[in-house]
């Protein structure tokens, strides 16, 4: 048995699958027949990495981004969320121009890959996943008649797919992990799932919720490690995987404060018993109905 996760570049074409080392033919350029076509037809999933460049790009915040540039989907039958950009009414990009990429330099992971697809796998039993890669040939894209031959690593190498390949490994492990573990843990709760959406997201949120004081009291990180979080996205972005991992898969990835556990279990005591006592005076109060109408 082997798990996959479809990374967000999908088609509905069926691909030829390849290896890091197989060779490609293609070449996209600005005086190709079908320049932009495929940007007109744009059905791009962002990843958290992909968000942070672009509201960066755009001067705006995760949530100004979010709200002007998105539409939120459900990746997967358990509800988890997704985003992706945001089109026209006729299924354009919302950054495509005559030019081309308005935001070229920062433009998503799936459009770097295009006309690649990439998909991460792991047997049973093994803990590394394998990365492979799938060529997509849709009628619109020309750029499969060109000359140019590249090796997909090199094809990726153009396309300056390193460092969010790096950004993104952790967050599509995460995800990787969610649907290996399959319905034997049942759907996530619905908190469980809004967690997702914001340390995922919407990291002006998790920002807010790492800097309260409830979590001061209940982690324990160092005033360097608050300093970084409270200024760099990067480091919020990567401290944010930890904590999915945390929240949704109870892995011990962030310190807790001593005692605090036990704090917790005391809390709880206090309305458990709070509880108990609301139940006690329910079936008192019905017994006392009952008797009053006898
Ligand atoms: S972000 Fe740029 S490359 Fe990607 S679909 Fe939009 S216009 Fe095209
Ligand atoms: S060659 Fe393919 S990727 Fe390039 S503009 Fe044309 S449709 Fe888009």
């Amino acid at each position: 048995m082997s798990d996959e996760l479809e990374i967000p570049f999908k088609s509905d074409v069926m691909p030829a699958k390849l290896e890091l080392g197989s060779e490609l033919r293609f070449r996209c350029h600005k005086g190709i027949s079908c320049f932009n076509a495929c940007c007109k037809q744009a059905d791009i999933t962002l990843t958290p990495y992909d968000i942070l460049r672009l509201k960066d790009r755009l001067g705006k915040s995760f949530s100004e981004f979010i709200k002007d540039h998105t539409v939120p989907f459900q990746m997967d039958q358990d509800g988890v969320p997704g985003i992706k950009l945001r089109t026209d009414n006729d299924g354009a990009c919302l950054f495509v121009t005559e030019e081309g990429c308005s935001v070229y330099p920062d433009r998503p992971t799936s459009c770097r890959y295009y006309p690649l697809g990439h998909m991460a796998m792991r047997k049973a039993g093994v803990s590394e996943e394998e990365t492979h890669y799938f060529l997509v040939k849709e009628d619109h894209c020309k750029g499969h008649e060109e000359d140019q031959v590249l090796t997909v690593q090199e094809y990726l190498h153009d396309q300056e797919t390193g460092l969010y390949d790096q950004m993104n490994k952790e967050w599509l492990q995460i995800l990787l992990k969610k649907r290996s573990a399959g319905p034997s843990v049942g759907r996530p709760s619905e908190t469980s799932l809004q967690f997702f959406f914001m340390a995922s997201y919407n990291l002006d949120n998790f920002r807010a919720f790492v800097m309260s004081e409830n979590f001061r009291n209940t982690y324990e990180l160092d005033d360097a490690t608050y300093a970084a979080l409270e200024k760099e996205d990067q480091a919020l972005l990567q401290f944010a995987n930890k904590m999915m991992r945390q929240v949704l898969f109870g892995e011990k990835s962030i310190p807790e404060k001593e005692g605090v556990w036990d704090k917790r279990l005391e809390g709880r005591k206090e309305v458990w018993e709070a509880r108990r006592q609301a139940e006690i005076a329910r079936k008192q109060a019905e017994q006392d109905d009952m008797y009053d109408n006898t």
